[in-house]
């Protein structure tokens, strides 16, 4: 079957600073695949390059069969991925806004019959839907985030570190929430440095200093050594 996503050689980084030398990766369609890493390990880097907000300095990108390394970010958009920065959302903008503009590609009848089946997700959003962003908690900014993304139904959907900021409590909703929402035709790709989105995940890559270095499934990226002595340092 062909992969949804295929990274081949990637290699991107910072006017002369490199951060990501040569990254072969793959995403199949339907799976959750996680990126772990450490602080600075590339994993942003990593994201904003698939998007297309940074440019492939080398390598390639290929989605559903298409190159797509050159493309602008709206057309990689239009192709059917999302990208969730860590911040998710605009804060000065009401929920509804936000969601709009997560939709912003779709149909408008369409955008409003997805938002509405989301707002039964999140009945909090619901009642707060014309109020600004900054009103909501940290933990229900990260859920307005999720619905953002969701509303466009992307086939593959990039999301850089879902927990940051965030108590424990709130991680394991976000997780949850993940499991319930995304599923169907959506590939999710998941940057993260809390290990606990493992249990998400079909597969896994460990990013290390730009450089893939432990893959696999999810069982074999719990018993792998390279994971242990960058989480736990044992
Ligand atoms: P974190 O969990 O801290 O976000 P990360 O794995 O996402 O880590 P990146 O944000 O991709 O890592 O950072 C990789 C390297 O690139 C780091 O050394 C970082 O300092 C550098 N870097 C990130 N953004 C920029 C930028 N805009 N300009 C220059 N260097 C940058």
């Amino acid at each position: 079957m062909t992969a949804a996503l295929q990274v081949q050689g990637l290699q991107a980084g910072y006017g002369a600073m490199q951060v990501l030398w040569g990254i072969d990766m793959e995403v199949r369609p339907g799976q959750t695949v996680l990126l772990l890493g450490a602080n600075s390990a590339g994993k942003t880097t990593l994201l904003r390059t698939l998007i297309g907000l940074l440019p492939c300095r080398s390598g390639s990108i290929t989605f559903d069969g298409e190159r797509i390394d050159g493309l602008r970010p709206d057309q990689r958009i239009r192709r059917g991925l999302a990208f969730m920065s860590e911040l998710g959302v605009f804060p000065t903008l009401s929920i509804d806004e936000n969601i709009a503009l997560g939709g912003y590609f779709m149909p408008d009848a369409k955008m409003r019959r997805r938002r509405d089946e989301l707002f039964t997700v999140f009945p909090d959003l619901a009642k707060k839907r014309r109020d600004a962003a900054s009103t909501l908690s940290g933990g229900q900014r990260k859920m307005l985030g999720i619905a953002k993304v969701l509303v466009a139904e992307p086939r593959l959907l990039l999301m850089d570190e879902p927990s940051s900021g965030l108590a424990p409590v709130f991680v394991k909703q976000v997780i949850d929430v993940l499991r319930t929402t995304i599923g169907g035709g959506t590939s999710l790709l998941i940057a993260e440095q809390n290990v606990a989105f493992l249990a998400l995940a079909d597969r896994g890559y460990l990013l290390d200093h730009g450089k893939v270095r432990a893959s696999g499934t999810r069982e074999e990226l719990e018993a792998s050594d390279a994971v242990r002595e960058t989480y736990f340092g044992l």
